[in-house]
């Protein structure tokens, strides 16, 4: 299903309101001579999706044409929204800001019974170029600011609100990852901007268990995340030999396995939680017998486990996946040498929703 919603594109470069803190609208509730309650009222709208003012009922008329002439209330509009059979909803936004106006992101939701997951982009293409990666063949446009990365959960939750789930699905959000287009630790600004306002206790409140971002492993940044923002960690890790993975994860040239195995014990982890590392099975090329080998040699089990990601084809892809049987061979073999191992159950397939599909189809809307 495919539908088209297209709302008004801002024209300035303004303060966004999705990036602003209780204690910074209030001090701008304060400069236009409003009582400070009102600043709480207009986040209490916006954390539910709200960013329209016209629809921030309890606010009288004169405050809501300030804030939406002061204020860049909705800094992505949505462009077109996709639902998979199996209840995964992707959804492509344009940016508004001048720079990167028109440029396109996605977003993906994917419910489960008790928990409702965000998948979100961090960068307009990406700065890295893996080539199992869809979102890798389109070069890299730009950073996003924090207020963009969380307008993506804001919009996804007011979708929901409007179009809630069917069936034993849940609709809230209680779950981000950092998954989508982009490297987030190429956007530290952005993402550690973007994580603040996540886990703000008078903004989505979203506890640091429960965020996950995904890097190929950019060292100096992932160690500043373990020190500043200690969420859940995911590793692209997709080979533990550097021959193979300088060529599958090509950042690894400058940040090797020695320094990765380095970097990863001592990142801080929460009491009970692993770091995840994500392989995906590519045939012939990272699902052999040395690489199961590697494997053993290279993860800590008593901190680590692999996510085995079956490979979603996408045009002109170079790689072919694992086939299903061999993918649960590789999985069994690690398993009984000792490293927890899962098959990852791919979701939004028919949307190209799917860990690496995506990729804005067309670059710019006007
Ligand atoms: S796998 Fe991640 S880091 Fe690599 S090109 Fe794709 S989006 Fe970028």
């Amino acid at each position: 299903m495919t539908e088209t919603m297209v709302t008004k594109p801002a024209s300035q470069d303004l303060v966004q309101l999705s990036a602003l803190t209780l204690p910074a609208l209030q001090h701008l509730m304060e400069a236009w001579g409003q009582p400070k309650f009102r600043a709480k009222q207009v986040l209490d709208w916006r954390n539910k999706g709200i960013l329209d003012p016209v629809e921030m009922k309890n606010i009288p008329e004169a405050l809501r044409d300030r804030l939406s002439s002061s204020l860049m209330c909705q800094p992505l509009r949505l462009v077109r929204r996709e639902c998979s059979r199996d209840g995964t909803r992707k959804y492509v936004f344009a940016l508004n800001r001048p720079r990167l106006a028109g440029k396109m992101v996605e977003a993906v939701f994917i419910p489960e019974e008790k928990r409702g997951t965000v998948c979100i982009s961090s960068q307009v293409g990406c700065v890295l170029d893996c080539p199992f990666c869809h979102t890798g063949t389109q070069g890299f446009e730009g950073n996003l600011s924090p207020g963009e990365i969380v307008a993506q959960v804001l919009m996804i939750k007011a979708d929901l609100l409007h179009e809630p789930m069917t069936g034993d699905l849940h609709d809230g959000v209680t779950h981000i990852v950092y998954m989508g287009m982009g490297e987030p630790m190429a956007n530290e600004e952005g993402v550690h901007g973007s994580l603040a306002l996540l886990m703000d206790e008078d903004g989505l409140k979203l506890s640091r268990r429960r965020i996950t971002v995904s890097t190929s492993g950019l060292i100096p940044q992932i160690d500043r995340l373990g020190q500043v923002h200690p969420v859940n960690l995911a590793i692209s890790l997709h080979a533990a030999m550097d021959d193979k993975r300088n060529v599958l994860v090509p950042i690894n040239r400058k940040y090797p396995l020695t320094q990765l195995r380095h970097c990863l014990d001592n990142y801080p982890l929460p009491t009970q939680r692993h770091i995840t590392l994500e392989y995906v099975l590519l045939d012939g090329v990272n699902d052999q017998p040395e690489d199961i080998a590697a494997l053993r040699r290279f993860v800590n089990p008593e901190r680590e486990r692999i996510n085995l990601i079956q490979f979603n084809p996408y045009p002109g892809s170079p790689y072919r996946g694992t086939p299903k049987e061999h993918m649960s061979k590789f999985a069994q073999d690690l398993i009984s040498k000792g490293i927890r191992a899962t098959l990852r159950r791919s979701r939004g397939q028919d949307i190209m929703a799917a860990c690496g599909q995506l990729k804005a189809e067309t670059r710019e809307v006007s």
